[in-house]
């Protein structure tokens, strides 16, 4: 069953690439397998440290299970607000994706999102061994204890920095990247009711805690069995000027811009910001002009000197770029 639906599939593929034709993510919709690990039904224990170990509570499947619909509806209203007619020129795609050098259009920045969208519907499993080596299988894992970072996406075959060698394609989810369970649409909400986008990301012990929708549309941009291409389209974490890893929203400014657009981040921010300020991506409202070397006057004086606000979100080092 599992074998013949790879080869289904990869004769689909080829049958669409004869004809020249750009939907596998139509295809993909419908052959990626999502998962999420639970414990053991058999009264067997994996052995800590394994990736079976990473066992996600009822609690924990709840809130992957809420956070992928509202992941999909957050990529779903970002890439409405990216058909609106020139939007490249509106100041807020200036800011995430656009500036001398960048090559971002309107339509390739809605292409990563419809990537969010071949997040399937999970089913429980519990254990990884029937998907390895699978390259459409999916599996949430849930990191146990306390983890420094928010989720980390490991892919089969490419190597990260811990990993040399994956068998199974993962996101893995930390208590942290878990904690805030709210919709992305609450915590717009009261960036638009308060001008800073750092009220997006309650903070607990010193760490700001994004919703899970948020960290989702950042891990698909790394999660090779929900790209069409995953050769091509596969994003790592890019620096920023500062020469880190551009997770914070002056970072994602600031950072060369032909740079923006293969950082997941932007596309996070980007669809957050969609939500809470959708006029900063109104070419009506927040005009910018054309892209490469405009002298146009910048009319949205909200963001004249970038989205306001400063902060970063230094766990979101994932730990992909090996
Ligand atoms: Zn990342």
């Amino acid at each position: 069953m599992h074998f013949f639906s790879v080869a289904a599939s990869l004769a689909i593929s080829t049958a669409l690439a004869a004809r020249g034709s750009p939907s596998r993510s139509l295809l993909q919709a419908r052959t990626v397998a999502v998962h999420i690990l639970t414990p053991p039904t058999d009264g067997t224990t994996p052995a800590a440290g394994t990736i079976d170990a990473e066992v996600c509570s009822s609690a924990q499947v709840t809130a992957i299970k809420n956070g992928i619909t509202d992941a999909r509806n957050m990529a779903t209203f970002a890439i409405q607000v990216l058909g609106v007619e020139n939007m490249q020129k509106s100041n807020g795609f200036f800011w995430l994706f656009g500036g001398d050098g960048s090559t971002a259009t309107p339509d390739g920045v809605a292409e990563r999102f419809k990537f969010v969208l071949n997040l399937n519907d999970p089913d429980l499993i519990t254990s990884t061994k029937p998907y390895e080596n699978s390259a459409t299988d999916l599996i949430f894992t849930c990191i146990p204890g306390t983890a420094k970072l928010y989720a980390n996406t490991v892919n089969v075959n490419r190597p990260t920095t811990s990993n040399t060698a994956p068998t199974l394609n993962l996101i893995r989810l930390s208590s942290l990247g878990l904690a805030n369970t709210e919709s992305y649409v609450d915590a717009a909400q009261r960036i638009t009711t308060s001008g800073d986008i750092s009220q997006a990301f309650p903070v607990s012990n010193g760490v700001p805690q994004p919703p899970i929708a948020f960290t989702l549309v950042h891990e698909v941009q790394h999660a090779d069995p929900l790209l069409d291409n995953p050769q091509v389209n596969h994003f790592a974490d890019q620096l920023g000027a500062d020469g880190k890893r551009a997770y914070g929203i002056k970072q994602v400014q600031q950072m060369s811009p032909n740079l923006k657009k293969l950082n997941p981040q932007n596309y996070a921010f980007f669809a957050l910001l969609a939500q809470s300020n959708s006029e900063f991506f109104d070419p009506q409202k927040c005009y910018v002009g054309e892209q490469l070397g405009s002298r146009a006057p910048l009319q949205c004086s909200d963001i004249v000197n970038g989205f306001p606000g400063d902060f970063t979100l230094d766990y979101f080092a994932d730990g992909n770029d090996a």
